[in-house]
C-alpha cells in the first residue's frame, strides 16, 4: 500500500530537535496548526534543510502518518529574510510566531489566523518601527481565537465608552465605563492615549496603523497591557517578551 500524500501551504512556528537528525515542526495552514515529522532535516545533505526555517512561508509535502505526519518536501514562497539582519525584527518575528501558537487552538479561526500572519511578517521586514505591528497582531489575533477586549462599550453594562473611560479591567475583559468602577477593584486607569492606541489596533487596517507616531512610554503600557490580556487567556508566560524587551531597549538608547 502506497502512502498517502497531500499538499499544503503553511508557516514554520516552532522546530523542537528530535533523536539524532530528527526535527518536529509546527506550522500553521490556513485550516489548521499542524504538527510534522522532519525526518534527517538536520543532516547537511538533506533535501529539507534550508526550506523550513522558522517563519518561512512554504509549499509542502506530507505523508499521512500513525502518530504524525512526515514532511516529504517543502519550497519556501517566501523566506521573510529581512527578519533575520536585524535584532529587533527578528525577535518580532519569534514573538509573532510564539503568540500563534499559544493562542490558536481552534481550527475554525485558523484561515484569518493564516492571512494575518502573512499580513504581519510581510510589515516586520518594511516597517521603521516593529511596535504598533506587534501591537495590531496580537489585538487581531485575540479577535480572531476569540478573546476580543472590549474598547467601545463597558464590559459590565454594555453602555457606549465616552472620551473620559480610562478604566481597563482583566477581570471584565476591557474598558468599564465610571458607574462600573467598582466592579472590578484591581481595574487599572489608564491614559487616553493608551485607550486611543488599543482602540486603533482594534479597529484599524494595518496600513493605517503603521502610519501613528507613538511615544515610547505608551507603547510600553500598550505592551504591557496586551500581553497580560494573552497570558490570561491561554494561561502561559511569553517566553520570547524578554528578548524582544531586551533588544528594543538596545534600539532606542
Ligand atoms: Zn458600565
Amino acid at each position: 500500500m502506497g502512502e498517502r500524500l497531500y499538499r499544503c501551504e503553511g508557516i514554520i512556528l516552532k522546530r523542537i530537535d528530535v533523536g539524532e537528525a530528527d526535527r518536529i515542526v509546527t506550522i500553521l495552514t490556513p485550516n489548521g496548526k499542524i504538527q510534522a515529522t522532519a525526518r534527517g532535516v538536520r543532516k547537511t545533505a538533506s533535501k529539507l534543510s534550508g526550506h523550513l526555517e522558522l517563519l518561512s512561508h512554504c509549499q509542502l509535502q506530507l505523508a499521512v502518518g500513525k502518530q504524525r505526519d512526515v514532511l516529504t518536501q517543502s519550497i519556501a514562497i517566501e523566506r521573510f529574510d529581512t527578519l533575520q539582519l536585524e535584532l529587533v525584527r527578528m525577535a518580532a518575528g519569534y514573538y509573532v510566531a510564539e503568540l500563534t501558537d499559544m493562542l490558536l487552538a481552534d481550527e475554525d479561526a485558523a484561515a484569518q489566523t493564516y492571512t494575518l500572519c502573512l499580513e504581519t511578517l510581510r510589515a516586520l521586514c518594511t516597517v521603521q518601527t516593529v511596535d504598533m505591528v506587534l501591537h495590531w497582531y496580537t489585538m487581531q489575533l485575540c479577535d480572531a481565537v476569540g478573546y476580543r477586549p472590549q474598547l467601545t462599550e463597558c464590559a459590565v453594562c454594555g453602555q457606549t465608552l465616552d472620551s473620559t473611560a480610562q478604566l481597563w479591567s482583566f477581570v471584565q475583559g476591557g474598558m468599564l465605563c465610571a458607574d462600573c468602577a467598582r466592579s472590578d477593584i484591581q481595574a487599572m486607569r489608564v491614559s487616553l492615549s493608551v485607550f486611543k492606541v488599543l482602540r486603533i489596533v482594534q479597529r484599524e487596517p494595518l496600513a493605517t496603523v503603521v502610519g501613528y507616531t507613538v511615544p515610547a512610554d505608551v507603547h510600553a503600557m500598550v505592551y504591557q497591557i496586551l500581553r497580560r490580556w494573552v497570558m490570561r487567556q491561554s494561561e502561559r508566560a511569553i517566553r520570547s517578551a524578554a528578548f524582544l524587551d531586551d533588544v528594543r531597549r538596545q534600539d532606542l538608547s
